[in-house]
């Protein structure tokens, strides 16, 4: 069965080809520049990438594109788009309808529609190639992976803001987590790593990208997670804040003349690393380098963004009663041994003890903690798609 696994947003499409039998990536790409202007990466696998650039006025054109370049007699991997046995959409919100993949229907579309208010950003786009595929692969089984629903099984005390009950009453205002495919792998991956079952573990797992949450998955669910109703919340990211003091919001806001709309545009571009490092970058290579060249700001960037993983991992010791595993994974955490070091290194009290000779590699799956480590430290490559293209087959099957 070939799976071909979309991840549609406002003006790009990613996507990845994908033979479940054997899961290995047939082709992948990219559609970017959507409505602007137009351009199409396409990467057959073992081959070198072929670009085209050319005007991509929507989606549905973005989506025939990707047909051709699958089906392309030169740098297509398949003859006819027939071979697409089933489609798997990235879903960013499923809000509390959606606590596992679906099958995509009238009743879904409405559902993940319904969500829309919870992710303005994401979910219309994530429509919108839905509504591409259906029109241009008509028959094609598609199904709806969401970032969210690995979280639902949070219990209430996790999920509950401390703020009128009425706003989760009236609006379902309350801890959704983000990430959550990518955290399902990572921690299906560490159980099968360490040859125990997930049943009997308690991990966290560190998606340390640009965008970053931790987790909190005890017994193969999730428990805890530092994203929130929307992905603001929790760690320092590249360019988004995290936790901070609601009342800051009030108080920039009189003092620099801004709106709310301002307000959060400086919290979701302009904070992070990015702001903390006083603009040196949103990217973790540039602050190294700043900070190796013995740059002040860099250093404070750095230390902010491992200082607050470090409360985090330590806030989830203490929700699941113990550590089994950290992993770690996503640009930063699959690529960055002194950012992983920095982190374990806090972790002492609980028994975590890094080999600093394994710790030496980049984006392949390793257990870089000591042989008597209490606790085991993991690197784990992501693989959202993988995970996408799997949920589909098994429930188109
Ligand atoms: P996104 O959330 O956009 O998918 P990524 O997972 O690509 O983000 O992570 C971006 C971060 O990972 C950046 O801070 C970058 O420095 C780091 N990173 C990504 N790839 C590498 C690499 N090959 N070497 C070192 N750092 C990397």
């Amino acid at each position: 069965m070939k799976i071909l696994v979309i991840n549609c947003g406002s003006s790009s499409l990613k996507y990845q080809f994908i033979d479940i039998e054997t899961e290995t990536v047939l082709a992948k790409g990219l559609v970017e520049r959507i409505g602007i202007d137009g351009r199409l990466k396409h990467t057959p696998a073992g081959k070198d990438a072929v670009v085209k650039e050319e005007s991509i006025p929507d989606h549905n054109k973005a989506v025939s594109m990707v047909i051709e370049a699958l089906t392309d007699p030169e740098h297509g991997v398949i003859s006819d788009m027939k071979e697409i046995d089933a489609v798997g959409h990235r879903i960013v919100h499923g809000g509390e309808k959606f606590a596992s993949s679906v099958v995509i229907n009238d009743e879904v579309i409405a559902a993940i529609e319904e969500c829309c208010d919870l992710a303005p950003l994401h979910n219309p786009a994530n429509l919108i190639g839905i509504h591409a595929c259906q029109e241009l692969m008509p028959g094609t089984p598609m199904v709806a992976v969401f970032d969210t629903s690995f979280h639902q099984t949070m219990p209430e005390k996790a999920y509950t803001y401390g703020i009128p009950y009425e706003y989760y009453e009236k609006y379902k205002v309350r801890r959704y987590g983000f990430h959550g495919t990518s955290h399902r792998y990572v921690s299906g991956r560490v159980a099968a790593i360490l040859g125990k079952p997930i049943e009997d573990l308690k991990i966290v797992v560190c998606h340390l990208g640009n965008g970053a949450s931790v987790c909190a998955v005890k017994n193969g669910e999730s428990v805890d997670t530092s994203m929130g109703l929307t992905p603001l919340e929790g760690l320092i990211m590249g360019t988004r804040s995290g936790d901070l003091d609601p009342a800051i919001l009030q108080f920039i806001m009189n003092k620099e003349n801004l709106d709310i709309d301002g307000m959060l545009n400086v919290l979701n571009k302009k904070s992070g690393i990015l702001g903390v490092s006083n603009g040196i970058s949103s990217d973790f290579r540039e602050i190294e380098n700043a900070y190796a060249a013995g740059d002040p700001a860099a250093k404070r960037a750095n230390d902010a963004f491992v200082y607050r993983v470090v409360k985090y991992i330590g806030a989830y010791a203490a929700a699941m009663n113990g550590i089994d595993a950290v992993a770690f994974t996503a640009g930063l955490g699959e690529n960055n041994a002194k950012i992983r070091k920095e982190i374990c290194d806090y972790l002492g009290y609980l028994g975590l003890k890094v080999d600093d000779e394994k710790n030496n590699v980049r984006g392949k799956e390793v257990v870089f903690s000591t042989e008597d480590s209490k606790v085991a430290a993991l690197l784990v490559p992501t693989d959202e798609e993988m995970m996408i293209a799997r949920d589909t087959a098994s429930l188109v099957k």
